[in-house]
This record gives structure tokens, sequence and C-alpha cells, in this order.
């Protein structure tokens, strides 16, 4: 393996290998690509809290300045509008690269992007500093700084599972040529990336699978199931069920997410960690708790579904339970009235809320 390194320009590992754990709780620079997006704000919102400076790096295709408002005039807070693909030179301690475009939608939205976002272009001999993008320029930064990186994965890395629940030791099975592959095989691409600049680099990295994830924020549009049925609802729409609808997914709460992402981040584990909730639901289940939780009336109907639409998904948490501490707190039913609260106030304004 030591040939590679030296193509790939991987000469000087981080000297230190570990941030001091001692410098930990105070003063960090914490980078934040994707900070101005669904979960990248809370996670912002948590690090701006416990004291610590965030720089959030983001080209607003699905964020927004909303979400970051809040911090505003804080000296500990930055917003850089930037694209990933381009280099970015910053002195950090934590990179938390977040940076994708997330919702189906949204990632065949333009599909060559989002594989570059989310890994390289073109192939691995082809690596110099003008045609590598996204992970790869967050992974050099890291290098560089000696900064700690955590990469936000998700369990399409799982395909359509034949393994249920998923652990972190199942490779998966996406199809390569599918349009969902610019995403799955673009995070593949992202861990592979991440672990080889931990093994060639000496880089610490931190890996992150993450489950269905829900709240406050999300893009109202962006077409995911969760925004889709609570915006009908409220707008009293039939709420779109794809194919049969006892196809499966794991919805977890953001709060869940974030605590777990930065129980990753300061632990002494690699990954990769599944984060997300173990509680199961069919998508004619999931229509279920929506109408009790909005409006018992609202009418289902069923569209067909998409391509390559995964059949079943759950997380098999025990690594994160063991190793991390972490396990989901807020179920569903708890959850969706927070996400419901403001998608109301953001669907027809304060002066509507209560009148539907
Ligand atoms: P989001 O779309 O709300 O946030 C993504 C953010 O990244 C947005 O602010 C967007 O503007 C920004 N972005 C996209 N491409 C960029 C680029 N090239 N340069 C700079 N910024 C860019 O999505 P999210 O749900 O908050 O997802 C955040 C991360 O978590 C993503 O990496 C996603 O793949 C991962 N994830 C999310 C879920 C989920 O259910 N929400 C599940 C699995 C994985
Ligand atoms: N990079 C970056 N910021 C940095 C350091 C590197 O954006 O502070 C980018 C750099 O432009 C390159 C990528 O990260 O495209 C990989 O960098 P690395 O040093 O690992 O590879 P090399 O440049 O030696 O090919
Ligand atoms: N889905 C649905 N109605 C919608 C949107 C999505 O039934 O209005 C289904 C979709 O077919 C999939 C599941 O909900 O089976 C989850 O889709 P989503 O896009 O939220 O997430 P992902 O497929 O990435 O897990």
């Amino acid at each position: 393996f030591s040939s590679a390194p030296h193509r790939l320009g991987f000469g000087s590992a981080n000297p230190t290998g570990k941030i001091p754990l001692g410098l930990k709780r105070k003063g960090l620079r914490i980078v934040v690509t994707g900070g101005a997006g669904f979960v990248g704000s809370h996670l912002v919102d948590r690090l701006i809290a416990r004291g610590d400076s965030v720089i959030v790096v983001d080209n607003f295709f699905t964020g927004r300045k909303e979400n970051v408002m809040q911090h505003f005039g804080n000296p500990n807070f930055e917003l850089i509008r930037h694209d990933v693909v381009e280099p970015l030179l910053l002195e950090v301690d934590q990179i938390y690269h977040l940076a994708c475009p997330a919702s189906p939608v949204h990632y065949k939205f333009n599909p060559v992007k989002t594989i570059i976002s989310s890994s390289i272009l073109e192939n691995l001999d082809s690596i110099n500093s003008t045609n590598v993008v996204g992970t790869l320029n967050m992974l050099g930064l890291a290098k560089r700084v000696g900064a700690r990186f955590l990469l936000t994965s998700t369990s399409e890395v799982y395909g359509d599972p034949l393994q249920h629940p998923q652990k972190e030791t199942y490779w998966g099975n996406v199809n390569p040529i599918g349009v969902r592959s610019c995403y799955d095989e673009g995070k593949r691409t992202a861990e592979t990336l991440t672990m080889d600049y931990h093994r060639g680099a000496g880089v610490e990295v931190r890996i992150a699978r993450i489950f269905n994830t829900y709240g406050p924020r999300m893009c109202i549009d962006d077409g995911r199931v969760v925004s889709n049925f609570v915006a009908q609802a409220l707008r009293k729409e039939p709420l779109t069920v794809y194919g049969d609808g006892k196809q499966t997914r794991s919805f977890q709460y953001v709060s869940d997410l974030v605590e777990g992402l930065m129980r990753l981040m300061e632990g002494e584990h690699i990954g990769p960690f599944n984060l997300g909730n173990p509680g199961e639901f069919t998508m004619l289940e999931l229509a279920e708790v929506v109408q009790e939780t909005i409006d018992p009336d609202a009418k289902i109907e069923f569209r067909p579904n998409t391509e390559d639409d995964p059949h079943k998904r759950k997380p098999d948490i025990a690594r994160a339970k063991e190793l991390l501490g972490w396990e989901p707190k807020v179920a569903l039913r708890k959850g969706l009235p927070l996400m419901v609260s403001d998608f109301r106030q953001r669907i027809f304004g304060d002066h509507k809320e209560g009148s539907n």
C-alpha cells in the first residue's frame, strides 16, 4: 500500500494523530458543510450553544439562510457561501461534512453533480487537484490542518437490503446503474475515500450512516415522505402513498441524530455507526400517524412507486448503543407534532396558525 499514498500526495501524516482530549470542550473551531440545511442547522445550534466557533459552508442548493439566521451577529458564527466541489482553505479543529443533496427529488435533479459533490469525478487514476471534489476537498482540508473529519453517510449504502435489520457489517445491495445510484454510490465512494485518507494519511475520521430523519426545518417540498404527508395533510390534500404502501422505513427525530453525530465526533471510534430510530413503519402506517396527528379525515391516494425503491429498512443500533452510549429518545408520535407546528407556521404564516 505504501506506493499509493505517494501517488495521491499522502506524504505527510497528521503529526499529532489526535486532537488532545483536554482541548475539546472550549474554543473549538468547527466547520459544518451543509450547515444551512435541515440537519446541519440543528447541529450548528447545539455547537454554538456549547460555546464552539462554527463556520457554516453552504451553497444554498437546498439550504436556507433562515435556518441559521438566529446566529447572525454572534462572533462565534460565520456563514460562507461556497460549493464544496471547489477547494477551501480554513483553519479548524473539526469538520462535519454534510453538504450533499439529500432527498431523492433533489439528488436526482442533477445526478452528476450529486455524485461529484459527495464523492469524486471520473476515476482514481486522474486524481489531482483539478478534478477532485466534495468529500475529497474536505478530507484534503482535514489532512492539511490535522482536523477530525466526520462524514454523514446514509442507510442508502445498504441499497435494497437483503439483511433485516441492517447491521454495519452488511455490505449492501445497491444497483450501480439505477436512478438512485448517484446518491448511493456517491456516499459509498465517500466512505471509501474517508477510510483511505484515514489509512493513508492518518486523518482522524468518523462515519455515520444516517437513517430517515425528520423534524422542523425540513424543506417543505423536498418530496420526502414525511414532509410530503405533513404538508399534504395541512393543505387538505390527499396523502400520496407510492406503490402499495407496504414498504417500510424507520424514522428518527432530528435532535436524536444530532446527539448521535456529536457523540460520534467526540468519541474514540471511527465507525461506521448506524444512527437511526429502530421504530419501523410501513408508509400506510406512517399515513395513519399523520392522520391522527393532523387530520383524521385526510384522504389517501395511491401513486406509482419510484424506481429501485428499497422495500424495507431498519437500523440495528447495537454498535452505537454499546460504543457511543447513544440511542434515540423521541418516538414518531412525539416528534411529529413538533415538525407539524413548524410546517404549519411556514405554510400558513403566524397569523393563520391554529385555523387549520
Ligand atoms: P439538506 O438538503 O437539508 O441539507 C444539505 C445541505 O447541503 C443544504 O444546506 C445544501 O444547500 C448543502 N449543499 C448541497 N450541495 C452542496 C455543495 N456542493 N456545496 C455546499 N453545500 C451544499 O439535507 P439534510 O437532510 O440536512 O442532510 C444532511 C446530510 O445528511 C446529507 O449529507 C445527507 O446525505 C445526510 N443524510 C440525511 C438523511 C435524512 O433523512 N435527512 C438521511 C441519510 C443521510
Ligand atoms: N484541499 C482543500 N483545502 C485544503 C487542503 C486541500 O480544499 O486546505 C483540497 C485540494 O485542493 C485537493 C483535495 O483537497 O483537491 C485533496 O487534497 P490532498 O492534499 O489530499 O491531495 P493533493 O492536493 O495532494 O492531490
Ligand atoms: N413515499 C411515499 N409518498 C410520498 C413520498 C415517498 O409513499 O409522497 C415513499 C417512497 O416511495 C419510499 C418511502 O416513502 O418508499 C421513503 O421515501 P423518501 O423519499 O422519504 O426517503 P428514502 O426513499 O430516501 O428512504
